[in-house]
């Protein structure tokens, strides 16, 4: 037999028999203290081992007339079950088992099953596709913990919380099917014990994102709700109320939030290539298969004023990087525009030779100054390409930088915008219609 294995196991028998002849501890408590040997085998695997030695070593020590009585009794109360049937055997007393130390015998199967049970109740009810289990322990379990790893200078043990969490875990998955995931789990179960260990279990489910467009069909269209002083609405629909609808019953959520690349006037309308957007449901009670939700998403927005598609599911990461990227990105916009002075198709020529690659400086429009600081910005209008309709009415399409304020560049806002159209052609212009007809990709 190996020398060396047979030191190591004298050494675990020698250090649980002087931890055991002190302290009261279950298979699972003993056993974890000896984390690091014996793979593969569970804590109470491993306490179970330890003691069933112990009582042959007692049986052993007794036969040769070496055992010391009030030591054996200390051991067969302390370590339970296993080495006190061996104690009645030899002394033909009875004996009362102590509770243990750290988890007063409440650290079972059962419990790990009971805890595991409800915490798949939770996950089903959010539908959820992987978890990540969190524990948070009585100060008072740690600190007895603590103390007798301490007290023997032991290095090899793993901790009682960390047993509870890959013990509930694997139950979980056993019992309902759900598997673990380390870094991006659809659910958090945080598991609260006491020192009795009553415990509370909370579910905390992660959000899901999806990525798309969508399209504004028709005119006063808020982004999101937008109520007046007396809370009454100040238009009949938002985009987040129409993704909401949806999102909301399709998911079954508590509340669906829209992350979009920049946003347009209430009074223009999203059309071309739409703006992208990412669509945030919190709480999920429900998944579905992402074709499943295209599917749905292209049914419930079919002939309504506004239109979304879905293309992935992505992350929070991105919304970000698409708002980030909708201030930079070029946008083309068509705004029709009314001069009551009459407006001559060679003006229009003159209007669209001068605004090419031309930079435009503007204070922060007047009819936001209230929400927004007095600023100063330069945009570039790249180009503009105008057609008259009538003798008052052009349509000029304007391709510029994001972030322009396009009315503004119509009717120059009493000199805060510069140049602008209304300047060039030395008449009164005011924009009518405005519409978003393209964000760069
Ligand atoms: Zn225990």
């Amino acid at each position: 037999m190996n020398l060396d294995f047979l030191e190591i196991v004298g050494k675990i028998l020698d250090k649980s028999e002087k931890i055991l002849s002190e302290y009261p501890l279950c298979n699972s408590c003993l056993g974890r203290i000896f984390a690091k040997y014996g793979l593969g085998l569970s804590n109470y695997e491993r306490g179970l081992a330890i003691k069933t030695l112990l009582s042959i070593k007692l049986h052993i020590e007794y036969t040769r007339g070496l055992l010391n009585k009030e030591h054996a009794y200390k051991l067969a109360v302390n370590a339970g079950e296993e080495v006190a049937s061996t104690y009645r055997k030899l002394y033909g007393e009875n004996i009362e088992v102590n509770e243990c130390y750290i988890c007063r015998n409440k650290l079972t199967k059962d419990f790990i099953r009971e805890v595991a049970e409800k915490a798949c109740e939770l996950l089903k009810n959010h539908d959820a596709e992987s978890f990540l289990v969190g524990i948070t322990l009585d100060k008072d379990i740690v600190e007895k913990e603590l103390e007798i790893l301490v007290k023997y200078g032991l290095e090899s043990s793993e901790s009682i919380k960390r047993e509870l969490k890959r013990e509930i875990g694997k139950a979980i998955t056993s019992i309902c099917g759900i598997p673990p995931d380390f870094t991006k789990p659809s659910a958090v179960l945080m598991i609260e014990l006491n020192n009795d260990f009553k415990y509370g279990t909370k579910i905390q489910v992660n959000p899901l994102f999806y990525s798309g467009i969508y399209w504004k069909l028709g005119r006063n269209i808020s982004h999101v709700p937008w109520y007046t002083k007396t809370g009454s609405k100040k238009y009949p629909l938002s985009i987040q109320e129409a993704v909401e609808k949806v999102f909301g019953s399709v998911f079954n959520a508590d509340e669906v939030v829209i992350h979009a690349a920049g946003r347009e006037d209430v009074d223009a309308r999203m059309l071309g290539s739409g703006r992208p957007l990412i669509i945030e449901v919190k709480s999920p009670r429900k998944r579905i298969d992402l074709n499943e939700l295209k599917n749905i998403v292209e049914n419930s927005f079919k002939n309504t004023p506004v239109v979304l598609s879905i293309s992935s599911s992505t992350t929070r990461g991105n919304i970000a990087r698409i708002k980030e990227h909708s201030k930079r990105k070029r946008k083309i916009y068509r705004v029709t525009v009314y001069v009551s002075d009459g407006v001559k198709a060679e003006e229009l020529k003159t209007l669209d030779e001068y605004f090419v690659n031309r930079e435009i400086t503007q204070r922060t429009p007047t009819r936001i100054l209230r929400r927004k600081k007095d600023l100063e910005r330069k945009r570039k209008v790249y180009m503009v390409k105008s057609a008259k309709i009538s003798n008052n009415v052009f349509e000029a399409l304007v391709y510029c930088d994001g972030g322009l304020y396009v009315k503004e560049l119509v009717h120059c806002d009493n000199g805060r915008t510069t140049p602008c159209f209304a300047g060039i052609l030395g008449k009164k212009a005011i924009p009518v219609e405005l519409d978003v007809l393209y964000v760069e990709e």
